[in-house]
């Protein structure tokens, strides 16, 4: 037989790459692969890694195959759910990618008031299969981020306030571990290793599966989102805050200092104006919400208000044009204890020094069902926190790189003083703060996170990840 080239380059016998390849359902696509560069292709245009192999799941069986393949010929491992991750960590350099984007089912026990999602699903995958019957489980607000990663790492979204962050939602996981076994984690079956995937889930398995909570939403729910001009900025923010502190649980609110869109839709004549927004959904009947969030659009004088009752589905596709694939994302975050005047003043500045008009401060506004979770109920630091900032930095042309990155960056470093410490694993850079950055991201949780991680993963097969290194004893 001819000895193949990615066969080499993974220094394989071409015959045992024929024979993974016979034993699989999926597709495994190697560099050789007129596919390759489409399905390597992620969301963030940065990420350059060039894994050897690309295996397509297309159910339980691949993944373990895929799991036995790589440990048996010493193959770096990297897992790919919708490929959002903002550091790349869906592909490897050089390894195998176990790819579950075809794994995208979903079903709903109305009995049970549960929904039962496949590890490569989409959040508009689950969105359109609940919304059906007039359910949701909160996810995140674009529609094409993976429920995997996004909700294995915690999960923040429109109901938050309400219903919580995904993880809080999370009932049940299939997962396939190190060693090609596939176990449950629930409340009952393998309880630490459940625990540990609601906040560090990439670190100790495949998850084939999920299993959440649903909850009545929508159909229509109520959005409310005011564009006021930027020089307004200090007051609105200030009387957003006054609005949120008694604000029902109902009512999730994101203040975001952005520029208006230059998109189709949107004026014009306000195409990259510098705006800020209070934003909010209510999660309860639409007509209530808009009552409810009325004061929201009569802080000062908008420029523009987007406000409306809309379908849920729509709602949660609503951001998806201003994030398409390909183009440069870095996101950054910080938790902070309060929003105080002097925090907005420093976020009016820091927005004013955006050097992409697209690039957002987002300050996703805390409390309600996030808080009533206990610091050690699941790995999530922040919990108690007010406010969650994250500096959204987004743009199209990788010359301006640096620029954007070190805006990102110096934004979060200006965060450090409002905060006791906390930041959110999903929106974290490229981790390039490593360990230090997971004991932020799990505060006090982090060792009895790594004590786990040596029982599942004790030689720290799944790596590519924001990982949690195996307790040495
Ligand atoms: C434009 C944009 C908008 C975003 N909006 C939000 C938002 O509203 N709310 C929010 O909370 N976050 C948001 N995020 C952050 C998002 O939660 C993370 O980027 C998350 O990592 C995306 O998950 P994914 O499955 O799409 O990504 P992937 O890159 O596929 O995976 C992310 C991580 O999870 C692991 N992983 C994926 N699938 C599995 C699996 N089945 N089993 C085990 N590990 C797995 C991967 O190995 C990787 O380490 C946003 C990101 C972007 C780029």
């Amino acid at each position: 037989m001819v000895v193949q080239p990615d066969a080499l380059a993974l220094k394989i016998d071409g015959d045992v790459l024929d024979e993974f390849r016979a034993s699989f359902k999926g597709d495994v696509v190697t560099v050789a692969d007129e596919a390759y560069e489409d399905v390597r292709a992620i969301r963030n245009g940065m990420i350059t890694r060039r894994p050897a192999l690309i295996a397509q799941c297309q159910g339980v069986a691949d993944v373990i195959a895929a799991v036995n393949f790589a440990r048996e010929h010493e193959l770096l491992v990297s897992i790919r759910g919708g490929g959002h991750n903002v550091a790349g960590n869906a592909l490897c350099d050089d390894g195998l990618v176990i790819d579950l984007s075809n794994m995208c089912a979903v079903r709903v026990d109305l009995a049970a008031e549960t929904v039962r999602v496949e590890g490569g699903a989409t959040w508009g995958d689950v969105d359109r299969e609940t919304q059906v019957f007039g359910l949701a489980t909160p996810g995140g607000n674009i529609s094409t981020t993976g429920v995997s990663g996004l909700a294995l790492h915690g999960g923040m979204g429109h109901l938050r306030r309400k219903y919580g962050f995904s993880v809080d939602n999370i009932v049940s996981l299939d997962v396939v571990l190190a060693g090609g076994s596939l176990v449950t984690a629930n409340a009952h079956q393998n309880e630490d290793l459940f625990w540990a995937m609601r906040g560090a889930g990439s670190n100790f398995g495949v998850v084939t599966s999920l299993e959440f909570k649903l909850h009545p939403v929508g159909p229509v729910v109520a959005l409310c989102a005011p564009v006021y001009p930027v020089a307004e900025a200090p007051h609105v923010l200030r009387a957003w805050r006054a609005y949120l502190d008694t604000a029902p649980d109902e009512v999730s609110s994101i203040g975001l200092l952005w520029s208006v869109p230059a998109l189709e839709g949107f004026p014009p004549e306000l195409h990259n104006v510098p705006v800020v927004i209070p934003a909010a959904v209510y999660a309860g009947p639409a007509d209530e919400g808009e009552q409810i969030m009325q004061p929201l659009r009569e802080l000062g004088t908008p420029l523009l208000d987007l406000s409306n009752q809309v379908p849920y589905t729509a709602l949660q596709m609503s951001f998806d044009p201003m994030f398409p694939d390909g183009d440069m994302y870095y996101f950054k975050s910080q938790y902070v204890d309060e929003l105080s005047d002097e925090l907005f003043d420093e976020l009016c500045e820091l927005g004013a020094r955006r050097p992409s008009h697209r690039s957002l401060i987002a300050i996703w506004h805390q409390g309600g069902a996030t808080s009533r979770v206990g610091a050690q109920e699941t790995p999530l630091a922040g919990r108690s926190a007010q406010a969650l900032i994250s500096f959204d930095g987004t743009w199209s042309d990788p010359q301006d790189n640096a620029p954007n990155i070190a805006w990102a960056r110096n934004a979060w470093d200006a965060m450090q003083r409002y905060s006791s410490g906390g930041i959110y694993l999903n929106f974290a850079g490229f981790g390039e703060e490593q360990e230090e950055l997971l004991r932020s991201g799990y505060g006090g949780n982090y060792d009895r996170l790594a004590q786990i991680k040596r029982k599942y993963d004790p030689t720290n097969f799944f790596r590519v990840n924001n990982n949690v290194k195996p307790a040495t004893h």
